[in-house]
């Protein structure tokens, strides 16, 4: 057990609101700290300086830093980065949310050092992993995403080997005609670039290309990707036991410390937009089709070969759309302005009608939708296609409702083309199939029955509906988990190209639609983030949102259970299973989450600064008064990502809230262990307020599941509950994000009234 210091700040406001003297008295007498000491600025030279000496003195090897919040003055509180230090928030928690001179004020802070002590000692100092870790990016996928990725990350100084499944690289963008605009003015179509770049790759002497290949198996972790490529090949000998496919593929293994898949898109079937007319005539073409007949030379009628005088685009075809795709591919709106310019360039007096829902044409797009709707020849018009018929003269019959003209207008066309939305290239079609279908039933779905119907078959496909690109060897599957409509993703507001497998980052239209600009600039972030997981990796640290967290999970496993339920909750798939059930650890997928922690029954999971026992130490620490004081008592865990810098703000703010809180930050809600509920009832505090990130389809978890997995948690703990015959009312849990400060003080304010209904709880005094 460490043997702590107790640094308490007089700035900032905390010696005037609260009675330093009387805490350092508390942490040198009932904490028995080594030392306590109290500085007017604890974070000025001087005061960092005193905490240095004690440490080279011997005095101390842990310091609890009683002073402003721990995600404000790291740099000053690092000392030399090795140092055990225990940060005590009283001033955004305590002085400058609480009334100043109160003895509730007095006894928040008091609690929140009794804490800080608990934790310091029970810390242990954590080890980096040290395995050798390769440097090497794997990118899959050959278009203008992985090409632009591997340039980067190459000309960045690392190797690179890019696989593509085809004979050729270059992928969708290599198929086209033109690009959508890039330089001022923006209204011409642009070259599309791709030749120079696939010559640049292919002469690029840090990258290694594989076409015609395929990635058979992906074992490992970050760092040390072990990687099968298959690649075609007639030297295999007969006698090789495998079918004939197996014998004409050549096998490369290949290490590698992160991976960037960029995999592109393909169009969404236009087999099913039969009630646009696909499929009745030859002439109902999809965008895709016409950009094809375009880059191979004239656009002609492909029912008789003649010349096409009239053309109609039908905007979000299958987009938008709740039995389709429910979602906007943002390229088709500039697919169809583009292609309109094909039409113009073969035939200038060739009729052009668009027809669409919205045009969107963000940014500099906007002056080339702008050029497309100034020429005379051009008839652009919200509405909708109500059907598409054969009429006079080979010709086709389209009906448009909800025109701006106001009326049912028909239209008679050469050629129809729809602009069919994109799909992420990441499954063969049954599995993302039944995906789509699941995820229409669920937005159909009219009762709460038939939603939680619909999500519960979405859940189980997603982890079936990945990329199968990869072939991992993880436990959860071998397939990228991924998100409502299929893209492999893990969360998409604050790290856009992470996927719920540590060390692969998905990048370009695989990860979310878009066009190729927006893929090579999505490219370059996903190339950093592979590097920056293998330079962490090399120095045995985690990626974000934990970045530089050096501690891991260590299982002891002598007293698992074999329950498999860390191995199932693990959001990252960190944990593989042996025969029996127990847990892999592969400690180079962790994120550091600590959910594991708060699945395992048997509590044997721990890092050497966050375990079950140490925080239930720190439960134990709080004072509960007895009943007569009139002092409840409600203890918060809150998610260290959003709702504990939320608390800060709103001290920030000086928002006052009800002083009979006690904050403990949890790394993840997550990593919630349900004993310290029953901990905390059954000492007599009178109940427990949980605050984490939103989670559902739209969730903000910055570990994915894990505020999901603390709600699902807390059913088990309603049994807690009755045993202990205390009221429901007396648990909370709810859903906050970082920019929800404002809403703190009502929401303690709320969950303190609940409990002074219910009145004490009656294990006060036990
Ligand atoms: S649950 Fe979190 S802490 Fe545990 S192994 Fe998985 S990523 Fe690591
Ligand atoms: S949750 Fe705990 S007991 Fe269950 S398998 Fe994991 S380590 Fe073993």
């Amino acid at each position: 057990m460490n043997k702590p210091g107790v640094y308490i700040c007089g700035g900032c406001g905390m010696g005037q609101a609260l009675d330093t003297a009387k805490l350092s008295k508390l942490a040198a007498g009932e904490c028995k700290a080594a030392v306590s000491r109290v500085h007017p600025f604890l974070c000025s030279p001087e005061g960092v300086e005193q905490i240095r000496q004690d440490f080279a003195a011997g005095a101390v090897d842990a310091a609890v830093i009683a002073a402003c919040s721990p995600r404000v003055k790291q740099e000053a509180f690092r000392l030399d980065g090795q140092a055990i230090i225990e940060r005590v928030n009283i001033r955004e928690h305590v002085a400058w949310c609480q009334k100043p001179n109160d003895e509730d004020t007095q006894m928040m802070a008091e609690d929140y050092l009794r804490m800080g002590v608990v934790r310091a000692r029970k810390t242990e100092p954590p080890e980096p992993l040290a395995e050798p870790v390769s440097r090497t990016l794997l990118v899959v996928g050959g278009g203008m995403t992985g090409i632009t990725a591997a340039l980067e990350a190459a000309e960045a100084g690392y190797q690179v080997v890019l696989v593509e499944k085809e004979a050729q690289l270059g992928g969708f963008v290599a198929t086209l005609k033109k690009r959508f605009p890039v330089l001022a003015p923006y209204t011409e179509p642009a070259s599309d670039g791709i030749a120079e770049k696939i010559s640049a790759v292919t002469a690029h002497p840090r990258i290694r290309v594989f076409t015609s290949a395929k990635i058979t198996r992906t074992d490992g972790q970050p760092g040390m990707f072990d990687v099968t490529v298959a690649q075609p090949s007639g030297c295999v000998a007969p006698e090789t036991p495998g079918s004939a496919e197996e014998h004409s593929l050549k096998a490369v293994l290949l290490r590698a410390g992160a991976i960037v898949l960029a995999t592109g898109w393909k169009p969404y079937d236009a087999a099913r937009l039969g009630h646009l007319g696909y499929g009745l005539t030859p002439d109902v073409v999809t965008n895709v089709e016409l950009e094809r007949m375009a880059a191979a030379g004239a656009i002609t009628r492909p029912s008789d070969g003649r010349p096409v005088e009239s053309v109609l685009f039908v905007q979000c075809a299958g987009s938008r759309d709740k039995d389709h795709l429910p979602y906007c591919s943002s390229v088709c709106c500039m697919a169809t302005l583009k292609q309109a310019t094909y039409i113009r360039e073969q035939n200038p007096e060739a009729r052009v009608y668009i027809i669409y829902k919205d045009l969107r044409t963000p940014g500099q797009y906007e002056k080339f939708y702008r050029a497309a709707q100034d020429h005379p020849l051009n008839f652009l018009t919200k509405g909708e296609v109500a059907g598409v018929e054969k009429g006079p003269d080979g010709q086709l019959a389209v009906t448009v409702t909800g025109s701006l003209l106001g009326e049912k207008i028909q239209l008679n066309v050469d050629l129809v083309v729809l602009a069919a939305g994109m799909v992420p290239n990441a499954a063969d079609g049954e599995a993302i199939r039944a995906l789509e279908e699941a995820t229409v039933r669920s937005v159909k779905a009219e009762t709460a029955e038939q939603r939680a119907d619909a999500a519960r078959a979405a859940e189980q496909l997603k982890h079936h509906a990945g990329t199968q690109i990869l072939n991992l060897t993880y436990r959860q599957g071998p397939d990228l988990p991924v998100l409502r409509y299929g893209f492999p993703d893990s969360h998409f507001i604050c790290f856009p190209y992470e996927t719920r497998r540590t060390g692969i980052y998905a990048a370009g239209a695989v990860r979310a639609p878009m066009d190729s600009s927006a893929a090579q600039e999505d490219a370059l972030g996903a190339a950093l983030k592979a590097i920056q997981a293998v330079e962490l990796a090399a120095r045995g640290r985690a990626v974000h949102p934990r970045a530089g967290d050096i501690t891991y999970p260590a299982f002891f496993l002598q007293r698992c259970t074999q329950c498999k339920r860390c191995t199932e909750e693990c959001p990252f798939g960190t944990l593989d299973e042996d025969e029996k059930g127990t847990p892999k650890p592969n400690p180079y997928r962790c994120r550091r989450c600590g959910i594991c922690l708060g699945a395992c029954p048997e509590r044997i999971v721990s890092f050497k600064n966050y375990s079950v026992d140490m925080i239930a130490s720190m439960i134990k620490a709080i004072e509960v008064p007895e009943e007569d004081e009139d002092k409840p008592r409600a203890l918060v865990f809150m998610c260290e990502n959003d709702a504990y810098p939320a608390l800060d703000i709103a001290g920030m703010n000086r928002l006052r809230y009800d002083a009979s809180v006690r904050v403990i930050p949890l790394r993840c809600l997550g990593s919630l262990n349900i004993v310290w509920i029953a901990d905390a009832l059954s000492r007599g505090i009178d109940g427990v307020l949980l605050v984490g990130c939103k989670y559902g389809d739209d969730y903000q978890c910055h570990f994915t599941r894990g505020s999901e997995l603390a709600n699902q948690r807390l059913e088990n703990v309603k049994e807690t509950l009755e045993r202990l015959q205390l009221e429901p009312e007396r648990l909370q849990l709810t859903q906050l994000a970082i920019d929800e400060a404002a809403r703190l003080p009502a929401l303690i304010e709320g969950f303190m009234d609940r409990l002074r209904k219910a009145g004490p709880n009656p294990y006060k005094g036990m």
